[in-house]
Order: C-alpha cells, then sequence, then structure tokens
C-alpha cells in the first residue's frame, strides 16, 4: 500500500481528467514539512512557509497536485504504517485549515536494500499514479529537494525544480545548476517560476 487519499472538502477533488492536464508532484519532507529525520509524530509537522497559498495557486490554474515521497523509515523498522498515517493526517489537517490540499500522495515504504521499484529515484510510484490519475508529462513538474527527485523528474521527462528548504542546499544546489536544474528557495518561488513560464 502505497497510495495516501488525502480527505478532500466537498467542493474538491481533482481537475477533470482532459489532453494537456498538468501534474505538480511534490516531494513532501523538505518541501511541504520541515525536513525532521524520520519524522513518526504528528506533533513534529511543521508546514513550511508559503506552502498552503503555492498550492491554492497551483489548484486554482487547474493543475493536479501530487506528493510523492520515501518513507524509508517503515522499511527500515523505525515507525509503521501507523505513525506514517497519523503524520500524514496531521499535514492534510494543516493545508486543508488554510484552504489546501494533494489530490493523493504516493510513497515508497521500502528501505534502501529492499531494491523495491518505488524507492525515488526509481520511476515506480509515477507509474502508479499514472494508473489513477492522468497528465503529459512534457507539461509537469517535480520540484524535491534532493538529487533523487531531480533524477526521477528527468526518467520521467518531467521538468524539475530543487528547492533549498530541506537538504537541497550545498553541493546539491550547486550540482543542479551545473545540470542546468531550475533551484528555487522555496515551494512559493518554484510555483511563481512554474506558472509564469506556462501562462500561454
Ligand atoms: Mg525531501
Ligand atoms: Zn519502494
Amino acid at each position: 500500500m502505497t497510495l495516501w487519499l488525502p480527505e478532500l472538502p466537498p467542493a474538491g477533488g481533482p481537475p477533470a481528467a482532459r489532453r494537456g492536464t498538468r501534474a505538480l508532484f511534490l516531494d513532501r519532507d523538505g518541501v511541504i514539512i520541515e525536513d525532521a529525520h524520520y519524522l513518526h509524530d504528528p506533533g513534529g509537522v511543521r508546514l513550511l512557509p508559503g506552502v498552503a497559498p503555492a498550492l491554492r495557486r497551483m489548484r486554482d490554474a487547474g493543475w493536479l497536485l501530487i506528493g510523492v515521497s520515501n518513507q524509508s523509515g517503515i522499511g527500515r523498522g523505525l515507525y509503521g504504517e501507523r505513525e506514517f498515517a497519523a503524520v500524514q493526517r496531521r499535514v492534510d489537517a494543516e493545508l486543508a485549515s488554510r484552504g489546501a490540499w494533494l489530490d493523493a500522495l504516493y510513497y515508497c515504504p521500502h528501505a534502501p536494500q529492499a531494491a523495491c521499484a518505488c524507492r525515488k529515484p526509481e520511476p515506480g510510484l509515477l507509474q502508479e499514479a499514472a494508473a489513477r490519475f492522468h497528465w503529459t508529462p512534457e507539461r509537469s513538474w517535480l520540484v524535491g529537494d534532493k538529487a533523487t527527485d531531480i533524477e526521477l523528474a528527468r526518467r520521467a521527462g518531467l521538468s524539475a525544480c530543487l528547492v533549498l528548504t530541506g537538504r537541497g542546499s550545498g553541493t546539491v544546489a550547486q550540482a543542479a545548476r551545473e545540470a542546468s536544474t531550475l533551484v528555487c528557495a522555496d515551494l512559493s518561488a518554484a510555483v511563481a517560476h512554474i506558472l509564469a513560464e506556462e501562462t500561454p
């Protein structure tokens, strides 16, 4: 089980499937919330500044919003699905109280040595999402804070943005810039860039 579906508000739900639908894939830890190492306590959930307004802007512009997260703490035995669910419910509640939500979040619960097909940068999470949602890769983006996020975007044919609110600092940012990957201070700046570029 690697699909998390938030409780949607009454008027919620993903945009109707149509040709050319754009999706914004987002890493969670270090992009949506503070990256607390192997977070498993809902009390440790801290939304990063500007995240909810940024998600509202993308939704208003008709984008699908899908989280993609490696949760190897589960496979490493550091916490269980129950703890993950408690944390994710808190994330959803923090977003909902600010009028924002994700359409879904896909996560990999495996440890690295499991060599699964869904641990980023392997494409499994996106493949699973594709069975439920429809988007046009060349019009879609992935925002993350690690080199593995950027690598996943590259493999999937998505545009990528590295944000500096998590692990994406120092050498990672340097490497991203050298590879001509967009680097933004945070999700809010990334969204401003994406919408400015994509507006016809
Ligand atoms: Mg991260
Ligand atoms: Zn996996």
